[in-house]
């Protein structure tokens, strides 16, 4: 079954360069798209969209996510306002994720997939946590995340906050998972894995030819508690597991990193995120890309799934605590497929786009595009929504699940969670 885009102003996401055509996409992970200047030789055997006006482009994804904070908002205050980053994941984040169980995972799942489509992602490298419900967990996730459309990373987050019997199920997740699935090797960050749990998970690293997807530096306690018990910093000590070997780990945030740690990072093969709404809420600091080299993505960090809203942060934040221009912030923003399709991950390919209804009171052409992208294009300009060929987004309106349905049942949850959470 192939879809019909007609009258087409594609735009190749790399070159920046518009095309009138019409488009054939072909449905499946493997599938492509073919240009069709004549719409009479084409003879498509599913739905027929036309696209006078719009702007046909690569869907989007996202670089880091933690699904299961969709059920997080709107939620009350802690038992104890939080004083610093340690004090945040100690009464809200980990608070919330022990209290997860299959119900709950489903449920965020389900939501977040729902978020991230209408936002135009078609793609998703999630971190996920749930201490008390572990076994089988990510399987839960790539269900609901299938269900919706979206292809995904996925990863448990590996830690011995919570005893080395949690840090061995979370092992243990991992290999099942990864038996089955593409996914990464994931671990809370630096300052929560022993040695032990820590070698144990760059072995996992290598047999399935994976790469970390761990938190680096996200705030000073990362790097101060590494340093005081393992007597090095904190890229030294990933560095010295081979981790930084592979071009599929990803270290999220690295905002306090030296000036050697950074030339470490750039020396690698190893990918970073900016997640700048989750720097912002948690008081951590500003990342800063000056020194890290050009393997440098965007993610939201569970705060949200809009990746359009995450590049301006990105720019914005950047003109005074980072060096970046329009340009530059486009790029980070679309490095996750480089980083996706050079690794050979699947779920990304040409068949995945977004088409943009996008009204401009000035000409949008190559040249300027990506100053229209970080000072004008809005999330309420992605009309339909293109994953694998399939439409999983039509007219803003999801279409592979029932929206209400998903969002009542997951209210449900959030209202379990938080009476779980005492909250
Ligand atoms: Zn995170």
């Amino acid at each position: 079954m192939s879809l019909f885009l007609k009258n087409v102003n594609y735009l190749d996401y790399k070159t920046l360069k518009f095309t009138k055509t019409n488009l054939m996409v072909e449905s499946g992970v493997n599938g492509g798209i073919r240009f069709m200047d004549d719409e009479r030789s084409a003879h498509p055997d599913g739905e027929i969209i036309d696209c006078q006006g719009k702007i046909v482009t690569k869907s989007f994804a996202v670089g880091h996510h933690h699904a299961y904070s969709a059920l997080a908002r709107g939620m009350g205050a802690p038992e104890k306002k939080p004083e610093n980053f340690y004090e945040i994941l100690k009464y809200v984040w980990w608070k919330l994720d022990k209290a997860f169980d299959r119900e709950m995972i489903e449920a965020s799942a389900l939501s977040t997939a729902i978020a991230c489509a209408k936002a135009g992602s078609t793609f998703v490298i999630d971190h996920h946590a749930s201490p008390e419900y572990i076994p089988g967990s990510l399987e839960i996730i790539a269900k609901a995340f299938d269900k919706v459309g979206i292809s995904h990373l996925l990863c448990y987050e590996i830690s011995d906050r919570d005893g080395l019997e949690k840090a061995e199920e979370g092992l243990e997740e991992t290999a099942q998972y990864l038996n089955n699935q593409q996914g990464l090797v994931g671990l809370h960050a630096s300052f929560t894995v022993g040695n032990k749990t820590m070698k144990k998970a760059a072995d996992l690293m290598e047999k399935f030819d994976s790469g970390f997807h761990i938190h680096v530096a996200e705030d000073a306690y990362d790097e101060k508690v590494t340093l005081e018990t393992y007597g090095k910093t904190v890229v030294e000590r990933l560095k010295d597991y081979g981790v930084l070997n592979s071009s599929k780990t990803i270290l999220a945030h690295c905002l306090h990193l030296s000036a050697k740690e950074k030339e470490e990072v750039r020396n690698s093969k190893a990918w970073i995120v900016q997640n700048p709404d989750s720097n912002l809420n948690n008081h951590v600091g500003f990342f800063d890309g000056r020194g890290l080299g050009d393997r440098i993505m965007l993610g939201t960090d569970g705060m949200h799934s809009d990746m359009i809203r995450t590049v301006q942060q990105s720019y914005f934040l950047g003109q005074t605590f980072d060096s970046i221009d329009v340009d530059g912030a486009y790029r980070r923003f679309r490095n996750v497929h480089e980083y996706i399709n050079s690794n050979g991950f699947e779920g990304d390919g040409e068949n995945n786009l977004v088409v943009l209804d996008y009204k401009s009171p000035t000409p949008v052409k190559s040249e300027n595009f990506t100053g229209h992208f970080v000072y004008g294009l809005q999330t309420a300009d992605i009309q339909h929504v293109i994953s694998k060929g399939k439409l999983i987004v039509k007219d803003r309106h999801i279409e592979t699940v029932n929206e209400d349905d998903v969002q009542a049942a997951s209210k449900e949850q959030a209202l379990w969670l938080w009476r779980r959470m005492r909250i």
